[in-house]
């Protein structure tokens, strides 16, 4: 009999792979295999991360080609590149790894903001360039004790605020109206819940975005919501491009009102010269290719959770 044929869409964690090989019942086709093209027509199960994107095309191929595809698996939180109502109406599972890498977004976080306030990445470039920097030249901004607000208080939300706390003695005010109230209590993490976007804005002195990309939160930050935030604040979004209106933020960054801005995630990834060379000309902001979940420790957990979650879903 012919094997159940999964598709890795985008690469994985050699160990995930290995676990993937160690079964013999699976054929296993990967991202640099070309008959990845036409995995619509034969797929059962299918891994991806942020790279690719499943259409309602795709899903709909799938369904004429047989209705073979059961499973969709996402490494990552973030489900926004996967057409969900697609999937559902051909009747494949969709999952994702939640949880697995907040550790490490909510880590990355705090180091862009840190190197964005002590000016890391710019003075980095000028002293490789061969410049002698007067220290006297290039003050940063202590974070010791100011205000951060958190805007999602959700799995990375909650640890970013924890960090921010043990780090810096921050003062933690969170803007959630989806979560329930109450919620966050029980981890004991001491913050202020405020009732709305535009009174975290004008008293956070770091911003940080920890929302999913959702039709409710696509272009939450614009123009209005840039000009509530304090003079010499920090914007920070880990989470999604779409959230922040980037027009409006490349104005705000001209101005050198606020501090700065650090990017993890964009609109058009990944970042290029092309796409953003306008922001990249400026030493306010820091870009990075979507890298928060990026380390080592963590592709190989959430790439062997990612197989085991599909072997249970095939098997079962
Ligand atoms: P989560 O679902 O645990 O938390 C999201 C929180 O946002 C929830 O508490 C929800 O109530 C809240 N929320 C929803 N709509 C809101 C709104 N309009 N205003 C305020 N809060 C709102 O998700 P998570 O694991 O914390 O991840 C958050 C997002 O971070 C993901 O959806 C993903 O897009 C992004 N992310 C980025 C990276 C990266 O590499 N940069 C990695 C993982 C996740």
């Amino acid at each position: 009999a012919m094997k159940p044929k999964v598709y890795v869409l985008d690469p994985y964690h050699k160990d995930a792979i290995a676990l993937l090989r160690s079964t013999d019942w699976i054929d296993l086709i990967l991202w640099d295999d070309s008959r990845k093209a036409d995995w619509q027509k034969d797929a059962v199960g299918v891994m991806l991360r942020s790279d690719t994107r499943l259409t309602g095309s795709d899903f709909r191929l799938a369904a004429a080609a047989g209705n073979k595809l059961r499973v969709v698996v996402k490494q990552g939180v973030g489900v926004d590149n996967i057409d969900l109502a697609a999937a559902a109406a051909a009747g494949v599972a969709v999952h994702n790894t939640p949880a697995l890498n907040s550790e490490s977004v909510a880590e990355f976080s705090l180091a862009l903001a840190l190197s964005l306030s002590r000016r890391v990445t710019e003075i980095d470039r000028r002293v490789r360039q061969g410049e002698k920097v007067a220290r006297s030249r290039v003050l940063g901004l202590s974070l010791f004790r100011k205000t951060v607000g958190v805007v999602g208080m959700g799995n990375i939300g909650r640890i970013a605020a924890r960090k921010w706390i043990g780090a810096c003695e921050s003062r933690v005010l969170a803007y959630d109206p989806v979560a329930p109230r109450g919620v966050w209590d029980r981890e004991q993490i001491p913050h202020t819940r405020v009732g709305s976007l535009e009174e975290l804005l004008r008293e956070a002195d770091v911003v940080t975005l920890h929302v999913p990309l959702l039709d409710s939160t696509r272009g939450m930050i614009g123009g209005r919501e840039l000009a509530c935030m304090k003079d010499r604040s920090i914007l920070i979004n880990a989470s999604r491009g779409g959230i922040v209106d980037e027009r409006a933020l490349l104005e705000e960054l001209r101005r050198k009102r606020i501090w700065g801005a650090v990017l993890d995630a964009v609109e058009v990834e990944p970042p290029t010269l092309e796409a953003y060379g306008d922001f990249l000309e400026l030493d306010n902001v820091i870009i990075t290719p979507h890298i928060g979940a990026s380390t080592i420790e963590n592709q190989s957990n959430s790439g062997l959770a990612v197989v085991r979650t599909l072997l249970a879903v095939l098997e079962g």
